[in-house]
């Protein structure tokens, strides 16, 4: 017994999230994306599709505009990161201290230089275990008293980069690598730019969109997947690639004669990107007795863009043991990475794990999340089917063995 994944409607559902554009929340993009999953669940699921709505402070962008003044006068490609404040109407001006990578080593070194510029650190590989993410390097920048914050794609190709920077407080950029080559200090001091960004905050509502295929017992194995993205791409690998293949897990669950021991539920978040906010508010407002009922967190984040999937298993060790039982050829990863919605659901001690591809592969193509380049062209169609078709098996295993990891479930952390 497996479940048939439709490799047709799989790539098809991946091509029409990708052709709606980057799904920013807040965005055009995002509620046509909605839409398209409501309509698409409703179509596959027997009962109606929930709505948990979750109030949150909007932001977009409206105007930007970032100039180098010395030692040349030059256009820079920028991108505000998420949540970067408005400058005044007539920019500021300031100067540039380059911080190379931006580890702590190097913003202890250049401390002194710091108060007042903007700093340059370059992006990096997010799926390692030497990562160091840009919210630790824009809180280091605040607390050294920089004016702004300027972060270059580490890929060359004149990508711009972008995420949040996790903080309000000093306007922030993502910028090209090759335009970051022109902001090293000279002979004749440092750089100097001009940076104009408007920016707007608004209240708004999220909608995370929840169905359910019930099970023979009360038990629930939750398939998640986050439908938000980024507005300069499509966001095709990060993650319209988990949202289709969520989509065809559950339309092969559904399509089984007789129910399986557990239900699957379904749930596609939004503002994942803003620091995982969509799930933070579902898991929190869970009670206890319904988390209690959901056996395995199955988080389907980036799924295609390396050579292998890995389990990011979020430190309960006995989720490593059943993923190996299963025999399936998915690596782990024991440290809990608060990288994506699994997260909200293991501090609560639900044993939860994140599928994503390229863990610790810093050549694959997930290096180009958060650019221009994660789209369409970046996703082979026979890797999505090979990975939907694992992460359907893992699913499968979950919802009828008899009791696969109820060692797994601990206290809250
Ligand atoms: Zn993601």
């Amino acid at each position: 017994m497996k479940l048939n994944i439709d490799s047709t409607k799989l790539w098809s559902d991946l091509n029409v999230l990708c052709s709606l554009g980057g799904r920013f929340a807040g965005s055009e993009s995002e509620a046509r994306a909605r839409d398209f999953l409501k309509q698409r669940l409703s179509a596959i699921t027997p009962g109606a599709i929930g709505i948990h709505q979750v109030p949150y402070s909007g932001w977009s962008r409206e105007a930007w505009d970032l100039k180098l003044l010395t030692p040349n006068s030059l256009a820079l490609h920028a991108h505000p990161l998420v949540r970067s404040p408005s400058t005044p109407a007539n920019g500021i001006e300031a100067e540039v201290v380059d911080l190379s990578r931006g580890t702590l080593a190097d913003f202890e070194a250049h401390k002194k230089e710091i108060p007042d510029r903007f700093v340059l650190v370059r992006h990096e590989y997010m799926f390692s275990t030497t990562h160091i993410h840009r919210r630790v390097k824009y809180g280091w920048a605040l607390e050294r008293g920089a004016a702004g914050f300027l972060i270059a794609c580490h890929l060359p190709g004149e990508l711009v980069v972008t995420g949040s920077s996790g903080g309000e407080e000093i306007p922030a950029l993502g910028i090209t690598r090759e335009g970051a080559e022109g902001l090293a200090r000279t002979t004749t001091g440092y750089p100097k730019i001009h940076v104009t960004i408007q920016s707007r905050t608004q209240p708004r509502i999220a909608q995370n969109i929840i169905a359910e295929i019930p099970g023979q017992t009360d038990e629930w194995v939750v398939i998640c997947a986050h439908y938000d993205g980024h507005d300069l791409a499509q966001s095709a690998i990060d993650n319209a690639t988990g949202i289709a293949a969520a989509l065809a897990i559950a339309q092969a669950v559904a399509a089984i004669a007789k129910p399986l021991r557990r239900g699957v539920r379904i749930i596609f978040f939004t503002i994942e990107e803003w620091g995982l906010l969509g799930s933070r508010a579902y898991v929190d407002e869970l009670s206890e007795a319904e988390r209690r009922k959901i056996v395995l967190v199955i988080n389907l984040d980036s799924l295609v863009g390396g050579s292998r999937l890995t389990a990011l298993t979020s430190g309960f060790a006995e989720l490593n043991g059943f993923v190996a039982s299963t025999g399936l050829p998915i690596d782990t990863h024991l440290p809990m990475m608060a990288n994506s919605d699994h997260y909200n659901f293991a501090r609560h001690g639900i044993p939860s794990l994140r599928l994503v591809s390229g863990f610790d592969e810093p050549r694959s193509r997930m290096g180009y999340l958060l650019t221009p380049g994660d789209s369409i062209e970046q996703v082979d169609a026979d890797d999505l089917q090979a990975a939907t078709a694992i992460a359907a098996a893992l699913v499968y295993v979950t919802c009828s063995t008899l009791d696969p990891i109820a060692a797994c479930r601990v206290a809250a952390v």
